[in-house]
Formats: structure tokens, sequence, C-alpha cells
């Protein structure tokens, strides 16, 4: 598309839009924190992936070779953020049955379904947390004797030891999240362990030997190693969900000022990574977000539901990664038909061949587009674009078909890979199927061409008593849906 690269981006470190520069002329390397696979992602979780990925197709498209890296948190994170509480992945072994090993590899594949369904591109690397043990050992090794001390639980970080400390949150005080009492010994309210010792006597599912002794590393230490292995200090851009610009990402900066030996965030290359992002939370009222209510919202809820997942990545599009995005079930159905609206004209231009060159008439559009995605990521206004190429009349298919690749290349609704009929899904509950549901309409419609309204009337209401409602004339020519 256009040629200058021009992208701007909200830091949350320094709470302003700063034009993109990376560390590697050309290149950008992200990492973004991914999940501790103790349970299924809902929802909310997913739409920090859905953020983390049009950020990396935004990179790709203004022309950065991209390295992504997502981690897996498979060990370490307790209960509480701020390093209280039991480890999540134990505790779920336990109540579960299973050990934390089998635990880990289901709730990994299920996310990584979801980051499928998603259209969610592959990173460069899933960093598996458990992978990287050794290496978060030498790196507690390499700053343990100038900032933290040891206590019999574990070893301390010692947040006092670094400049600006909690300067991300700016909400840290002594009145904090933190909670002193939790450990007894601990020096500031807001230390974090680095190392988490085995109890005495005890013997853990997960453990590894350290200079501390048997025990498990601590959840942040993990993200500052493995970012800093597979990046390289300082790297460009750093992503996690709002709640993370409180506690973990303080405390992996801390770490990584710690590790680079450079004080003060002044300069980029001491916080490890030059630009931190976060995307806002998905909210739903009801608390059917929460993981310990019975049926919460994961992605395959809404499949079970009949909404195609696409339409679940439309929802989160139609907001500003920044904005909280309240969940409906209304906002979904309603984000599912603008999606079908799409793909209705895309199938039209599947045939065609992309053409090489764009019409000077819809270079408006380009420029829109290429505007909106350069100013933090605004999807919302790129769609409009999208959508207003879709909608313009008289153009060579192949000339549509080449912007609409590029526009959809960014915001991945895989609209030339995703037809009228698998956006239908039928509820998990529907008593019918889509072969049967077709054969009636056929039966209608010859009916209907027979003049024959009585048997006409009366195969409608067959299918409206098994939950199918006939739409005729329906605009989209969708013809028929489950209720
Ligand atoms: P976790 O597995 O708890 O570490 O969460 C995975 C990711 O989801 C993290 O980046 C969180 O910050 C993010 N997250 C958690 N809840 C929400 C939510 N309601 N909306 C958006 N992102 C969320
Ligand atoms: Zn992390």
């Amino acid at each position: 598309m256009t040629d200058a690269p021009n992208l701007t981006l909200f830091n949350s470190l320094t709470r302003q839009l700063e034009p993109f520069e990376p560390v590697h002329p050309g290149e950008a390397r992200v990492y973004t924190c991914g999940p501790t696979v103790y349970n299924y992602p809902h929802i909310g979780n997913m739409r920090a992936y859905v953020f983390a990925d049009v950020l990396g197709r935004a990179l790709s498209h203004k022309g950065y070779r991209l390295t992504h890296v997502i981690n897996i948190t498979d060990v370490g994170h307790l209960t509480d953020d701020a390093d209280a509480g039991e480890d999540k992945m134990e505790k779920m072994a336990r109540a579960q049955a299973q050990s934390i090993w089998d635990i880990a590899a289901h709730y990994t594949q299920a996310y990584w379904a979801d980051i499928a369904a998603l259209n969610i591109r592959q990173p460069a690397k899933w960093s598996i947390a458990t992978d990287y043990v050794p290496q978060m050992i030498e790196f507690a090794e390499k700053i343990a004797p100038t900032h933290c001390y040891e206590l019999e639980s574990g070893l301390y970080f010692d947040v006092s030891t670094v400049s600006d400390y909690g300067r991300l949150a700016r909400a840290v005080t002594d009145e904090g999240e933190g909670r002193i009492e939790a450990v007894e010994g601990k020096r500031n309210h807001a230390d974090f362990a680095i190392w988490r010792k085995t109890p005495a006597g005890e013997k853990r599912q997960m453990e590894w030997d350290s200079p501390w002794g048997p025990g498990a590393p601590g959840w942040h230490l993990e993200c500052s190693v493995m970012s800093g292995d597979l990046l390289g200090f300082p790297f460009d851009i750093h992503t996690g969900g709002i709640d993370h610009r409180e506690i973990h990402h303080p405390n992996e900066i801390a770490q990584n000022q710690a590790f680079c030996c450079t004080n003060g965030l002044d300069t980029p290359s001491n916080s490890g990574a030059k630009l931190w992002m976060h995307n806002n939370f998905l909210v739903e009222r009801s608390g059917k977000m929460s993981k310990s209510s019975g049926e919460f919202l994961r992605l395959q809820l809404l499949i079970d539901k009949g909404y195609h997942p696409l339409g679940y990545r439309m929802m989160c599009l139609q907001a500003h990664y920044r904005s909280e995005l309240e969940f409906s079930w209304e906002g979904l159905a309603a984000a599912l038909v603008r999606l079908k609206r799409m793909i209705i004209v895309a199938e039209r231009l599947a045939e065609a061949e992309p053409a090489a060159t764009a019409h000077p008439k819809l270079a408006p559009m380009l420029e829109t587009f290429e505007k909106a995605i350069g100013d933090d990521l605004n999807t919302a206004i790129a769609l409009t674009a999208l959508e207003d190429v879709l909608a313009a009349k008289k153009f060579d298919p192949g000339v549509k078909r080449a912007v609409v690749e590029a526009m959809d290349a960014v915001l991945g609704l895989d609209l030339f890979g995703t037809s009228r009929a698998d956006l239908r899904l039928a509820p998990k509950a529907a008593t019918i199927t889509e072969l049967e549901i077709e054969e009636v309409l056929a039966r209608r419609k010859q009916a209907r061409a027979d003049k024959d309204f009585a048997t006409s009337d009366a195969l409608r209401d067959e299918l409206a008593a098994k939950g199918v409602e006939v739409m005729d004339g329906d605009p989209l020519g969708w013809e028929w849906k489950l209720g």
C-alpha cells in the first residue's frame, strides 16, 4: 500500500502515543504474556491475543520483519498476582486428580484451538516456561547478590534496589496491592518471589534443584527470562492485558533493570522493552467471565450456541483495544451479521485474480485504512474503510479483491477463507441437521413454484417447530436461521 511506514503506538510506560522506531532497523520484536494453562481461557483472555495478533499483523503490513513470542505459563503463577496464595496449576491438578503435566497439556491444546478458531497467526515461537528453568536459575543467580534476599519460603526481589519501581503502574503506595503480611520477613510490601522453595518435608509435582534449594520459579521471572533470551534486551514491544500493568509488568521491569545493570527508566534499554502495550478488558456484568462460575464464557460456549468464533473477533475489532468492551449476546449477534455481509461480497470476488495495482478511486479508502491502523491500531475506523471498498460499485472484481485482501491481512477476518455456509453454525442443542433443513427448503421451493401455498406453509411450520426460522426475502440472502 503506501510507502511511509507510519505507525504510532501508545506506550503505557510514558502514557503517550509514540512513533514506532524499531531497535533493530526493519525488524519488530514482540513478546506477549501468554496464558496460565490451569483452565480454559475465557473470551476476555482471548481479547488479549486478538489484540497482540492485530499488532503483529500491523507491524508486518507496515513492512517490519516480525518476531513474535507468546509464552505458556505452566508453572509458578499463584492464585494472587501479588505473590500470595497457591500455585494455580497445582491447585487445579489436585482438584481434578491429575498430574500437573496432564493439566498443562490439556489446557494448552484448548488454548491453541481458540487461537486457531479466532484466526490468530502462529507466533514465531510459543515459549513454554518449564523449558526455561535452567535459564531462570542463571538469571536469578546473576541478580541475587545485589537485588535479592533469602527467606525461609524463597528468594525475594527487593524492589528498593531499583529506581522508579512501579512507574508503569503509577499506583504503588504502601497501602497498595502487596501483602507484606502474607510472607514474614519481606522488606517492602511490593517485594516478590524470584524462587519459591518447596517447604521442608514436602514434595511438589513440579520442582527443580537450585542454589536456594528445591522449588519452582516465580511467575514474573519466567517472562523476563524468556523475553530476554528469545528477543534480546532491549526488544521492541511487550504486551499483555491491562491488569498486568499493575504488578506483573512492573516486577518484570524491575528484574530487567537488575539484570541489565541499568537503572532509571529514562532510556528504553532500562526496562527490557521500549514499548509496553496493554489491552483493556472485556467486561460482562453478570459474572459469566469468572472461571469459577459453572458455565463461563469460553469461546466453545459461543460456538455451542451457534455463533461463529470470527463473530467474536469482529466484536473485538469494533472497539479500540484501549477501551473497555462490554460483552452481550446482542452485540455478538450484530458483529456476526456485519461479518456475514462482508463475506457475502467477498464470495462474489472469490473467483477474481487479484489485480497488481489499485484503482485511483479506491485510494481515499486505502489512505483512511492506513491512517487508522497507523493511529494506534484504530481497527474500528479501518473496518469502515474495508466496508467502503466492499460496497464500491463498478470496479473490476480483481481490483477490489486485491484491496480487500490487503486490508484483511491486517484485520484477520479470513474473508476469503470463510464461506457463508461456514458461518452458519448449528447450535449444539439443535434437533435438526443442516442437510435436513436444506432438503425441506428445497421441497418448499418446489411447492411455491407450483403455487401450492398450503404445502409451502406446512413445510415452514414443520421447520419452525424444530427451531428453524425461514427468512423469505432476507436482504443477506440468508434463507434460514436456527433460533
Ligand atoms: P492469564 O491467563 O490470567 O494470565 O490471562 C491471560 C491474558 O488475558 C492476560 O494478558 C490478561 O491480562 C488478559 N485478561 C484477563 N482478563 C481479561 C479480560 N476480561 N479482558 C481482556 N483481557 C483479559
Ligand atoms: Zn508475563
